[in-house]
């Protein structure tokens, strides 16, 4: 069967474990433990077709060390997280894309960015502009997401692994 390592980088508090846990087993995490680094796996189906996921929840807020590179030689596709109400973790999507891309050695590689706790509009310190502009300028998806309801959640999830698909299987 079809097997897809993903992985979930971004900056603390941004929403990783609250978005993976919502998806792979359908529950909100309102206090979960920031230092906790955890594999998930489940089996879904995405096109109607079969896909295992293995989704690795990063976690820690230190710079992208080489150690921390370990992890993305593995992934086949990377979602990056920033939150909607925190701007200081949008500035660092940049980097975290560029990491990313230098380990792997291209010049793209499949990505999701997704602007995460999109129902805290009350909070907004980021532009739907903002994150959709700057997924624009690197050629990768974009969604506004929400662990707690849902939003584009699933479509993140989904759309990570046609994009990972769209290399592997070209047309
Ligand atoms: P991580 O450090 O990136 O793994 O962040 P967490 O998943 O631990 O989330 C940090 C905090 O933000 C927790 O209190 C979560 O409940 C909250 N949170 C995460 N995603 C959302 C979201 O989409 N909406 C709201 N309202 N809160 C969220
Ligand atoms: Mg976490």
């Amino acid at each position: 069967m079809e097997e897809r390592r993903i992985v979930i980088l971004g900056g603390g508090g941004v929403g990783k474990s609250a978005m993976t846990i919502r998806f792979l087993q359908n529950f909100f995490v309102t206090e979960y433990d920031p230092t906790i680094e955890e594999n998930y796996r489940k089996q879904i189906l995405v096109d109607n077709k079969p896909v295992f996921l293995d989704v690795l929840d990063t976690a820690g807020q230190e710079d992208y060390t080489s150690l921390r590179e370990q992890y993305m030689e593995t992934g086949q596709g990377f979602i990056i997280v920033y939150s909607i109400t925190e701007k200081g973790s949008f500035e660092e999507v940049p980097e975290i894309y560029k990491t990313v891309l230098r380990v792997k050695d291209a010049e793209t590689f499949p990505t999701v960015i997704c602007g995460n706790k999109g129902d805290l509009e009350c909070r907004r310190e980021v532009t739907f502009m903002e994150g959709s502009n700057l997924a624009k300028t690197y050629g990768v998806p974009f969604y506004e997401t929400s662990a707690k309801t849902l939003k584009n959640l699933e479509m993140a999830f989904h759309q990570i692994i046609r994009e990972i698909r769209k290399v592997e299987l070209p047309k």
